[in-house]
């Protein structure tokens, strides 16, 4: 047996990187998310090839202090949380300082970001810092990643097509936005815009853009709450339905998670007025106290345990009973949308 011995901390970065950073679309979900945590008002995402040929995640946020860039590609290093307390009260979409190492232990990453005043540009590839210098530029943080798994082959093949691969991050950013609908994103893949939405805070507006207008015209806003819970959103029209459940998000404090129970809630306040195999379109935030959920149960955060589910469950599937009723009462109040 060979001795036992410790692992360097950039193979360390590139294990973890293997839970956090399966494709393009998870390098872009970790970037925005730094950006929204950042406080960002305005998120441009620009991509190329898909997100393998490059991945540019521009932000007006709070930027990175001088002398803390070095840390934040750090592994466990993180600004978000800092006591056990914190992590059952978690706040922020990023908490486990996991990301930033996690790409830059397998891609090229260029970063420039400042708090206002002289940044840092910060270039790291494989893990390794190749530069660090002073830079010139505006508030907020810039950060490109080139060569995605250049060092990690198995994970290149692995990959699918170009269109699958898009297809993804389109997703990843169209939920983002709907959890945020103050913030203004736009992605582009190839110099061709994919989506952007404005920013003004209106989620219906934000359903509009991602889905288009025609659809936002038949979507029907949801409200409800308990001692715990309070749930808002849209959802379609029982005449508006898709074959699959891909185009029902439930938002949690912000964040999108991947949830059977609630996706089913969501059906289930439908009755009877869904056919067979069809599916709502529909976007559910649900605010509640952090301490109701754990979202340290896995990686990449999307899998989360949420304490009274079943109590959950049932405020969304009223909210949508209710107002589905509600629109048989009136059948013209779409007219006022
Ligand atoms: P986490 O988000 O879990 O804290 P990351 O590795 O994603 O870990 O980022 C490390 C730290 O770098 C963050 O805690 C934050 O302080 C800083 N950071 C990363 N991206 C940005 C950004 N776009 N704007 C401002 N700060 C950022
Ligand atoms: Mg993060």
């Amino acid at each position: 047996m060979p001795q036992i011995h410790e692992l360097s901390s950039t193979l360390v970065d590139q294990i973890a990187a293997g839970e956090v950073i399966e494709r393009p679309a998870s390098v872009v979900k970790e970037l925005v998310e730094n950006a929204i945590d950042a406080g960002s008002h305005e998120i441009d995402i620009i991509v190329e090839e898909a997100g393998l040929k490059r991945i540019q995640v521009i932000d007006d946020g709070s930027g990175i202090a001088n002398d803390e860039v070095t840390l934040a590609f750090k592994r466990h290093a993180t600004s978000k949380i800092t006591d056990r307390k914190d992590l059952f009260r978690v706040h922020s979409l990023g908490f486990r300082g996991e990301a930033l190492p996690s790409i830059a232990s397998v891609a090229d990453v260029v970063m420039v970001t400042s708090t206002g005043g002289e940044g840092t540009e910060i270039h790291i590839s494989g893990g390794q810092t190749k530069t660090q210098k002073p830079a010139e530029a505006r508030r907020g943080t810039d950060i490109t990643v080139t060569d995605l798994f250049f060092n990690v082959p198995a994970r290149l093949k692995y990959l699918k097509s170009l269109n699958t691969e898009l297809a993804k991050i389109v997703d990843i950013v169209n939920r983002l936005a709907f959890g945020h609908p103050d913030i203004s994103f736009s992605l582009a893949n190839n110099g061709r815009e994919m989506m952007r939405t404005a920013g003004r805070g209106d989620l219906l507006q934000v359903i509009g853009n991602v889905y288009g207008l025609n659809k936002a015209n038949k979507m029907l806003a949801i409200k409800g709450k308990d001692a715990d819970f309070k749930v808002s959103g849209y959802v379609s029209l029982p005449e508006l339905t898709r074959a699959n459940r891909a185009y029902m998000s439930v938002l949690l404090n912000g964040r999108y998670i991947k949830n059977y129970a609630l996706t089913k809630a969501i059906i289930a306040g439908y009755g009877s007025k869904l056919m067979v195999g069809r599916y709502p379109l529909a976007v559910v935030n649900i605010e509640m106290d952090p301490l109701l959920v754990d979202v340290n149960v896995h990686p990449t955060k999307q899998e989360v345990r949420i304490s009274k589910e079943p109590q959950l469950s049932e405020v969304i599937s009223e909210a949508i009973r209710r107002q589905l009723a509600n629109q048989n009462l009136i059948p013209d109040a779409l007219s006022n949308l």
